[in-house]
């Protein structure tokens, strides 16, 4: 069963899994960060690497001022909001806790939902499965596109026309075909150098 919407959980938020690690991909790339991979679904990407993030058991719902103390354990003030889908939920008062402890927050999203908090990096990684909402795409900081075949260039373009002039575009092979299609979006790349590649540089590194 996928999770829906559910705020209703006043000061809490179901989490999959935290740890501190380095931001592997896009602008951030290198970063020492703490990472809060909420759970629940329900964009349903057939390629998903982290569906265990789809469905929310009870014993995952967690106060947000544990979220930040676990996070304060750690040096870096950088903490990354994944999933599973995090916009699912209204995240501003984990947003705003993070913020008073110094913290910048980052989010990675679908972009399918509205962001409900105040941001200080919105990553937008669009998916065929739920498309993102225009306001999310104008939101964005950094559209980062997964290219599983030439097809997603043409998609890839069409939805960083509707992002801000700001926003940086990021192509990223998906990592079992990066033998195939690092190649041609290097070329691409070449061609429309307003884009940047980025590379699951965590895997290769084998850190989470
Ligand atoms: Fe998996 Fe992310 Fe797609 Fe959800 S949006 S199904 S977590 S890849």
């Amino acid at each position: 069963m996928m999770a829906s919407t559910d705020s209703s959980r006043d000061g809490m938020l179901p989490v999959m899994e935290a740890f501190y690690t380095i931001q592997g991909e896009g602008f951030y790339t290198g970063h020492a960060a703490y990472f809060v991979r909420l759970a629940g679904c329900d964009v349903g990407c057939v390629w998903c690497d982290v569906k265990e993030s789809w469905d929310v058991v009870p014993e995952q719902w967690i106060p947000v001022g544990r979220i930040v103390a676990d996070a304060m354990k750690h040096p870096s003030r950088i903490v990354v909001i994944t999933g599973g889908e995090p916009c699912m939920y209204d995240l501003t008062e984990l947003i705003n806790h993070f913020h008073r402890e110094g913290f910048r927050v980052h989010i990675e999203t679908s972009g399918a939902y509205s962001l409900k908090g105040d941001a200080d990096w919105i990553c937008v990684s669009p998916k065929k499965f739920k498309f993102p909402i225009d306001e999310m795409l104008q939101s964005a900081d950094e559209l980062k596109v997964v290219v599983f075949n030439e097809s997603d260039f043409d998609w890839a373009v069409s939805h960083a026309e509707k992002t801000k002039p700001e926003c940086r575009l990021y192509l990223q092979p998906e990592y079992g075909k990066s033998n195939k299609m690092l190649p041609v979006i290097v070329e691409f790349v070449r061609i429309h150098p307003s884009w940047q590649i980025s590379l699951q540089t965590h895997k290769f590194l084998g850190i989470p």
